[in-house]
């Protein structure tokens, strides 16, 4: 194993950015992270290319274009108004619309939306595609709701978000607590104050109304994928590897269903009420119906799989694994939960959540010479995959599952291959995290630069 130098400081050379980030943002915790994990990569590249400080690039790309906060009143199934806020936070279109999905959660605030929009602009770079970078939500908790509550909700959201949308413009999709149903309301609202059928301006969508094939599976899916190049690279193989992946919702379930497919075993996934541990292997078929038909918490999968455990205390991460996929929310792997994993004898991560380990986490794995495949890399197949939805909408055209699913995998691999070689060129062979800043980064300064004083 190569352990990767740790650079986590800032180039004095963007300091002063950084510094004011800090003074423009008060308290938003992590969108501070975020910026600090992306300019601590961009030394090296402005060395090398002066002219991106000399057009004080970096200043611009840590303001948002346009942020937008708006109240969301509704009336609960006891005819109570309640009251929400919402979120939109259009960062950045000079690759394309922007792009980003939705989270309702009740923890989410400007600065989360904020930290998710930054990530997503390099993320949506690294595809390739033609899509900018945004990101949206609501303190709004799904758990416990009704369908009609939901719907509601989600009618009132859309009501004052419409008019920041359009397919040229910006495109959401799902995240944590939006899925199909959420996307169905939101969609059936928007088409009804547009009186437009304008299916490419959200993706996620149902299949009988302008979905794509594989856009479910995708995140999960491409996170395997992205684990599968990152494993050959280094002349392993998914095959035969014991692997826990952290969440159970849309990322976490396609993920064990391509780990398993792939040959390996998945012996523990979760929610934030606690883990399960199942050493034959986490029952697909068993899970979905928990958690995407009934809407359960994980415990019930233990009650009815013989031989599985739920453990409501601790950390999944005690589970010994050769792979983990955290694939739940961010923070979720600690400093401490790196070096259990590092004890247990950790070969590879893949973050299929949007910066789910700490920066202490991800010191320790590359102290220890873990391949670590940051999220905005590793989990951008599902932004990839809204972007193929996109294009069969423009082209009033369907593909099937598996030319679908191979795009995916081509793009995971090309994404592979462009922070391999990028972090090659800047000699910091296996450093993913510096290869997918700077390669994501670079696209989308050069693009700006080309637009002038953006
Ligand atoms: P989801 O379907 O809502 O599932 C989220 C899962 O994470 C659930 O099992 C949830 O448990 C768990 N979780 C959420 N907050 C938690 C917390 N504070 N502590 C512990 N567990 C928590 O959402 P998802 O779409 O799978 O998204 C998961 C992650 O992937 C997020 O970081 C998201 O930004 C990222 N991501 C998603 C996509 C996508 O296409 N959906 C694309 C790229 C990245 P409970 O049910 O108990 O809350």
């Amino acid at each position: 194993m190569t352990t990767l130098a740790t650079e986590t400081t800032i180039d004095p050379a963007l300091q002063s950015a950084y510094d004011e980030v800090l003074r423009r943002n008060p308290g938003e915790h992590e969108f501070h992270q975020a910026v600090e994990e992306v300019l601590g990569s961009l030394g090296p590249v402005v060395r090398r290319h002066p002219h991106y400080l000399e057009a004080s690039v970096i200043e611009r790309l840590c303001e948002p274009e346009r942020q937008i906060i708006f109240r969301v009143p509704w009336t609960d199934d006891a005819g109570q108004v309640q009251i929400n806020r919402g979120f939109r936070v259009e960062y950045s279109s000079v690759l394309g619309p922007y792009k980003g999905g939705l989270r309702f959660h009740p923890s989410v605030m400007l600065g989360t939306v904020k930290f998710l929009g930054f990530e997503q602009i390099f993320k949506n770079a690294l595809t390739g595609m033609p899509i900018g970078g945004g990101k949206g939500g609501s303190d709004f908790d799904p758990k416990g709701r009704s369908d009609a509550e939901v719907m509601r909700f989600c009618q009132s959201f859309m009501t004052e978000l419409y008019r920041h949308l359009g397919e040229y413009t910006d495109v959401p999709a799902g995240d944590i607590g939006v899925g199909g149903r959420e996307i169905g309301y939101l969609f059936g609202q928007y088409k009804r104050i547009t009186n437009r059928y304008e299916a490419g301006v959200l993706t996620g969508k149902g299949l009988a109304w302008g979905g794509s094939r594989a856009r479910t599976e995708a995140t999960g899916f491409g996170t395997v994928y992205f684990a599968r190049e990152m494993a050959r690279h280094a002349g392993l193989s998914l095959e035969g590897t014991r692997v826990v992946v952290s969440g159970s919702g849309n990322v976490a379930i396609y993920a064990i269903a391509k780990v398993t497919e792939l040959g390996g075993t998945v012996v523990a996934c979760s929610d934030s009420s606690g883990y399960v541990v199942d050493e034959a292997g986490i029952d697909l078929e068993l899970l979905r119906e928990v958690k995407e038909e009934r809407r359960e918490r994980i415990s019930a999968y233990a009650a009815r799989r013989p031989g599985a455990t739920f453990v409501a205390a601790g950390s999944i991460w005690d589970v010994p694994c050769d792979v983990a996929l955290p694939c739940a929310t961010q923070n979720e792997l600690d400093e401490a939960a790196a070096r259990q994993l590092v004890s247990h004898g950790l070969e590879i991560v893949a973050e299929g959540a949007n910066m789910p380990c700490t920066p202490g986490a991800v010191r320790v794995f590359r102290e220890a010479g873990v391949l670590f495949g940051p999220g905005k890399a590793a989990n951008a197949g599902g932004v990839a995959t809204s972007a193929l939805e996109m294009q069969q909408n423009a082209s009033r055209d369907s593909w099937t599952f598996e030319h679908t699913d191979a795009r995916l995998g081509q793009i995971m691999t090309s994404i592979h291959e462009r922070v391999v070689t990028t972090a090659e060129d800047y000699g910091r062979p296996g450093d993913y995290v510096f290869g997918a800043n700077a390669s994501g980064f670079t696209q989308v300064a050069d693009a700006m630069l080309a637009m002038g004083v953006i």
